[in-house]
């Protein structure tokens, strides 16, 4: 009959050995200690990050991390998750970045497949603190800092589980270890020119691209992580004006998309009719969500999707080579669009849905607003009203940062 081995400190392995190892390491025949691992903990809930997060500068003036870490129970009771922190695992002491409590993670954890209890006050559609017995759910993360970037996350998990047997009913947990990607963010220039252009849903926390996860090819990706949906007001801070169904109302209708940086195209298309704006088109196949989009290699392993532009607007095909500040196309209502704009995301492979988004920053901007909020942004473009702005928000051109959500820009050619 086979005997599993029990783990190494059950077995008194210190009784057969030099006395030092049993202090915390056995010795190297050049003398240096070799630590004796730790005993593995029980952790009823299991957890990885899924893609390692790249630091960036944002347009608010701090740094920051995106990310998501994948969590498991295995228990075969309920689990409640009550709180996470993010720790610097890089620097002695493990300091904490991140602190959430149990209904900040109600806001920031989304079980896979069906809601784990029923939707509860506070907690959105969708999110809950609790994993159902064997679910998985997706914990999004969104780390700011100043100075030095961490340069590996270990997480602290609290865990409660009613159910379980009285020594697990209440556990912390240290999982979800990453190295940080020390990689390269690309510097690129402006995807338009002019003036109040909106970046929609776009980075940190907005929902709708950051964490848009989908299951493709056998694993979880994020394409759109840190995509943005440009859109645009008039002095009149209207995004359209007169008929919401006609895609020339639309102040941003037909403005050039610009390359943003010089490169290779590796996909295109030109052939998908405009949708009417004011609702989602119906029984879109996946393929043609980026309606007609057009995928440039910047080189580094960087690509740039754009997304949604006008039929027969798209003047690349594969293998044309395009300049920074070309005009690719122009900005349409095609795939999967509600509303004349223009999507754009970097990524780290050619294809606009399997592959992990990337972070970029813009080399020149100038923010001269901000939007009050998604609320306000979507009252304004889905029913013509003026957008609602955000008090105190002072002019300011930056360079080298990521333009973050609701931010009003200008882009001046050069
Ligand atoms: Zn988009």
């Amino acid at each position: 009959m086979h005997t599993p081995r029990r783990p190494f400190a059950v077995l008194g392995v210190c009784a057969a050995l030099v006395l030092s190892a049993c202090g915390g390491g056995e010795e190297n025949g050049d003398g240096t200690a070799v630590p004796v691992p730790p005993d593995p903990v029980l952790t009823p809930v299991v957890g990885s990050v899924m893609f390692a997060p790249t630091p960036f500068a944002g347009s608010d003036g701090a740094d920051h991390l995106v990310y998501e870490v994948s969590l498991t129970n295995f228990m075969r009771t309920p689990v409640t998750i009550t709180g996470v922190k993010a720790l610097d695992a890089g620097v002695d002491g493990t300091p904490e970045l991140l602190g959430l409590d149990q209904a900040d993670v109600g806001e920031r954890l989304k079980p896979t497949g069906a809601p784990s209890v029923p939707p509860r006050p506070g907690v959105p559609e969708g999110y809950s603190d609790v994993l159902a017995p064997g679910q998985n759910g997706v914990l999004f993360l969104h780390l700011k800092f100043e100075g030095a970037a961490p340069t590996k996350l270990v997480h602290e998990i609290s865990v409660r589980a009613d159910g379980a047997p009285p020594e697990m009913r209440e556990t912390t947990e240290r999982i979800a270890e990453v190295e940080v990607n020390d990689g390269v963010v690309p510097v690129l220039g402006p995807p338009l020119i002019g003036e109040h252009y909106i970046a929609a849903d776009a980075c940190c926390d907005a929902v709708r691209h950051t964490r848009a996860i989908l299951p493709l090819d056998g694993a979880p990706v994020v394409a759109q992580r840190y995509a943005v949906d440009w859109e645009q007001a008039g002095p009149d801070g209207k995004i359209f004006v007169g008929e919401a169904r006609n895609p020339a109302s639309y102040r941003i209708f037909g403005d050039d998309v610009l390359a943003v940086a010089d490169g290779s195209v590796v996909a295109s298309r030109n052939d998908l009719p405009e949708q009417v704006p004011g609702e989602f088109p119906a029984n879109l196949p996946i393929a043609e969500a980026d309606g007609n989009n057009l995928v440039l290699d910047i080189g580094d392993g960087f690509f740039v999707n754009y997304a949604h532009m006008q039929p027969g607007s798209v003047r690349f095909e594969p293998g044309d080579r395009v300049r920074r500040g070309e005009v690719i196309g122009k900005v349409g209502n095609t795939g999967n669009s509600v509303a004349p704009h223009l999507h754009v995301h970097v990524m780290n492979g050619p294809s606009f849905l399997m592959s992990q988004g990337v972070p970029s920053v813009t080399d020149l901007f100038t923010i001269t607003g901000r939007v009050a909020g998604t609320a306000a942004f979507d009252a304004s473009e889905g029913t013509g009203v003026p957008l609602e702005m955000a008090p105190g928000v002072t002019v300011s051109t930056q360079q080298d940062r990521m333009i973050l959500d609701q931010n009003v820009v200008t882009f001046r050619a050069g």
